[in-house]
């Protein structure tokens, strides 16, 4: 049986770079879920659905194939065959996301693949439902958190290293407002499982963290 360790937490608390750093320690499959539902929402932006149009992403979201491999130790999802990690990233991508992964079948589909990744291998998988729903038994459960002003300052920091032209009160807001959407919906809410362990990184470096959650395992 594989071993696997769930890392769940609200935008920016540190999640994928810390999950990364402990999938190259302990020779782990790091699985990024986020990536997966930001594919879907891709999927729905270029059909011209907006977040509140769940009929249309009942039906749509169907025709989305999402599948993920691994080139050179990077995750890569692919859409319908397409490489789109480069394309993921945007805010308007990761708020039609928040809203879209709401909806039931999104979840469904999204939720049977990871499950099934981490069946076959030993992963660190990191999202918003690892260790209330997709990985109920994983031998570890971190939940991963940060005041909203150091997240913001994280993301801020992020894409502006990137050359990307960003106002970090938007961002803050943006964080916010999918936070809220992500630990208020109906399925599968973001919460704390109840045998996670707490750890909030906000005056952590992010070695300090990994370091945490590695002692953990
Ligand atoms: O982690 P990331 O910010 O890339 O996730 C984008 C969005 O995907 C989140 O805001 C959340 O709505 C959704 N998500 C989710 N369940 C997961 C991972 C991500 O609902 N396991």
């Amino acid at each position: 049986m594989s071993h696997n360790i769930a890392i769940d937490g609200p935008a920016g608390a540190g999640k994928s770079t810390i999950a990364k750093k402990i999938a190259q320690k302990l020779n782990y499959i790091y699985v990024d879920t986020g990536a997966m539902y930001r594919a879907m929402a891709l999927f729905l932006l270029r059909q011209g659905i907006r977040p509140d149009e769940t009929e249309k992403i009942d039906v749509t979201c169907e025709k989305a194939d999402i599948t993920i491999r691994y080139e050179n130790g990077e995750q890569v999802v692919l859409l319908n065959g397409e490489n789109v990690n480069g394309l993921i990233r945007t805010e308007e991508v990761s708020r039609m996301a928040s809203g879209s992964s709401a909806n039931p079948r999104v979840r469904t589909k999204l939720v049977k693949l990871q499950q099934e990744l981490a069946a076959k291998e030993n992963v660190v998988m990191d999202g918003r439902d690892i260790g209330t729903c997709v990985l109920p038994n994983a031998a570890v459960k971190v939940y991963l958190t940060a005041d909203v002003s150091v997240r913001a300052k994280r993301r801020f920091d992020e894409l502006t290293a990137k050359g990307e032209n960003c106002n970090l009160a938007e961002i803050e807001a943006d964080i916010q407002k999918r936070d809220h959407q992500d630990m208020t919906r109906e399925i599968s809410p973001l919460i704390q499982a109840e045998d996670a362990r707490l750890i909030d990184t906000s005056h952590m470096t992010i070695e300090e963290a990994a370091q945490a959650v590695i002692a953990l395992c």
